[in-house]
């Protein structure tokens, strides 16, 4: 069995078809997957989600993308998460790619979900682009190492995935890893202890191949298993068990 630990099902591509979706799941043997929030407006139907369905999860937090929002504080993405559907908070971060100038308030949104995540004791998800410097800074700054969680959509150096699991993070590799000029990712995933790989599809986006280009959805997270199996030389089976298992011991997903 596969999980994905990081998709946004509550997306249009993906809500307007959510019965189909969900059949591929069960017919690829994807048994579970956790539906990541974005922003607090949206935060309702992600949850309503995970309430209504036993095999989905939820998250609660604002994506460093959303500029111009209400922003969130600690206490108040800590109470959100007081759920038992709700297993991480995120999804949070930096990216330095796709907004430029004064951007102090992203890392102030940073850190208030990682006091959010001290305070109701979940793990991170953690999204970061062109920033991993400034990422592992306030990580470190704020005591991320206590709570840990993941760097989702990993596509940063050995260096930094190191670090990461210095502070007790997972490395989750989305559909990059299957495209063919993704070496350094691939890279990663050779040298990366076992116990520490997640596998994701951040669907809609970022179709693994051979769906490249088109919409993702979580059942298409078993090819990114089969190019960690492929680099690895192990068995899509091991591969399988040992990321299911990871999602578990990190999320305390019952
Ligand atoms: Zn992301
Ligand atoms: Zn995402």
């Amino acid at each position: 069995m596969f999980v994905d630990s990081h998709c946004h099902l509550d997306f249009p591509d993906l809500a307007s078809n959510l019965d189909e979706i969900l059949v591929n799941m069960q017919q690829n043997n994807v048994t579970h997957a956790l539906c990541v929030s974005v922003n607090l407006e949206d935060f309702p139907r992600v949850r309503a989600l995970a309430e209504s369905h036993d095999n989905l999860y939820a998250s609660v937090g604002v994506h460093p993308d959303y500029e111009n929002l209400i922003e969130p504080n600690a206490p108040q993405l800590a109470k959100l998460a007081n759920h038992p559907k709700v297993i991480a908070i995120g999804e949070t971060g930096l990216d330095y790619f796709r907004l430029k100038g004064d951007l102090e308030w992203q890392r102030e949104r940073f850190r208030q979900h990682i006091r959010a995540a001290k305070q109701c004791h979940k793990p991170l998800i953690i999204h970061t682009r062109e920033a991993a410097a400034d990422t592992l800074r306030i990580m470190a700054e704020e005591g991320a190492d206590n709570v840990g969680g993941v760097m989702h959509c990993f596509t940063e150096s050995w260096e930094v995935a190191q670090r990461a699991i210095e502070m007790n993070f997972y490395i989750s590799f989305s559909g990059i890893i299957t495209f063919k000029n993704a070496t350094s990712v691939k890279d990663v995933a050779r040298k990366i202890p076992l116990d520490r790989i997640l596998i994701e599809t951040d669907s809609p986006y970022l179709a693994p191949v051979p769906y490249r280009g088109k919409i993702n959805q979580p059942a298409f997270v078993r090819y990114i298993a089969e190019e960690i199996a492929k680099l690895r030389e192990m068995s899509l089976t091991e591969i399988a068990a040992i990321t299911t298992n990871n999602f578990f011991s990190l999320f305390k997903a019952t």
